[in-house]
């Protein structure tokens, strides 16, 4: 390597808002570059990015960060803002690149890691695991009984895909291993979905109607948020299942917490909230809801797959001036 590339190498500082899962400190390091990053097991405040990122030339960031208008204006040095979630709805795209600063994903290697927490999830709401658990630990068992805690059978059911992309198909094809009739929404036909599962595409007041189980897996954007919305949830079949792994804006929280708590959904299970990390203590307070700590992508094989990605669009974009997953 010439001094001069080297050189142009070292100067560059990258900084992570967190400490990341597998090798990412390697990567930068045999790469040359200088990293530095949050150590603490807690989110940074806005102030804090702002004051520990402001030299970076590249930064990585968590989904739990609000990359806003603010904080891209005290980028100073800035190139590419590699998030380390498939969704970016926590950072202001739009201004960034308007900034010329490039934002990049991790699509794909998500994607069944996700799948998997939808399928846990819809098997722990129809089966009633969570409860079952709780139930055990306060010494409530006192032997077999025909009707304790009688759940709901999928075999033969329908599961209603919202937004059959990378994540929404994963957990298809799983239902449908399960013997589960498929229904999805998208923008667009899925005709390989459609052939391996026996899809058909609906729309999304049709999808709701016809549904036993309902899987939540669009982005939040504009066309998306509140998407869920009071009408919606009116129109879901009495006694499904509702799923939510995508994001907690999606849906009307409040009013869906009022359909759970009148038993005309029979269960539901949530990844995200809304408003998160906030979460609304109505939650807590139903039996009928299993809660899990936004860890879709949760695994240690996926977390690892992540930070790589993360570290080789930063290293690929400042050294080639292309970027392997930029959103836009
Ligand atoms: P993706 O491949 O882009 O899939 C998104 C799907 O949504 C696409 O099929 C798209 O349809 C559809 N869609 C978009 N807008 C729609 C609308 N207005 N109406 C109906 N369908 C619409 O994304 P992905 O990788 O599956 O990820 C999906 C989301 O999951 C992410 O954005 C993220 O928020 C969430 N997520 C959560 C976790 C977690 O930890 N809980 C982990 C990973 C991802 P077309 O294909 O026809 O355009």
């Amino acid at each position: 390597m010439s001094d001069k590339i080297k050189s142009f190498k070292l100067s560059k500082n990258i900084y992570s808002t967190a400490r990341l899962h597998g090798s990412f400190e390697e990567i930068f390091k045999s790469a040359g570059y200088n990293l530095s990053f949050n150590t603490e097991e807690r989110l940074l405040i806005k102030e804090e990015i702002i004051s520990n990122a402001r030299e970076c030339d590249g930064i990585i960031t968590l989904l739990a960060d609000k990359i806003d208008r603010e904080v891209i204006d005290s980028l100073k040095n800035c190139r590419i803002i590699a998030n380390y979630a498939v969704g970016y709805n926590n950072i202001d795209v739009d201004y960034a690149y308007s900034k010329n600063i490039v934002v990049t994903n991790t699509p794909g290697i998500l994607t069944e890691a996700t799948a998997e927490t939808a399928l846990a999830l819809m098997l722990a709401c129809a089966r009633r695991i969570a409860e079952g658990d709780k139930f055990m630990r306060a010494g409530k068992f006192t032997g077999w009984m025909p009707s304790l805690m009688l759940g709901t059978g999928l075999k033969g059911k329908t599961a209603g895909i919202i937004g059959a992309g990378r994540i929404g198909i994963a957990f298809g094809e799983m239902a449908s291993a399960l013997g589960m009739k498929i229904l999805y929404s998208a923008n667009s036909d899925k005709p390989e979905f459609e052939k391996k599962t026996g899809a058909s595409r609906r729309q999304l007041r049709d999808l709701v109607k016809e549904s036993d189980v309902i899987s939540v897996h669009v982005p939040l954007n504009e066309s998306t948020r509140h998407m869920i919305s009071g009408e919606i949830i009116d129109l879901m079949k009495p006694g499904c299942i509702f799923i939510n792994t995508a994001r907690g804006e999606i849906t009307d929280e409040k009013y869906l917490i009022g359909a759970l708590r009148a038993g005309k959904i029979f269960s539901a299970g949530f990844d995200v909230y809304y408003g998160e990390p906030q979460v609304n203590p109505e939650l807590y307070e139903l039996e009928n809801v299993v809660l899990l700590p936004h860890i879709g992508s949760a695994t240690s094989e996926t977390r690892a797959a992540m930070a790589k990605m993360a570290s080789e669009n930063i290293i690929s974009y400042l050294e080639t001036g292309r970027a392997l997953n930029p959103v836009r």
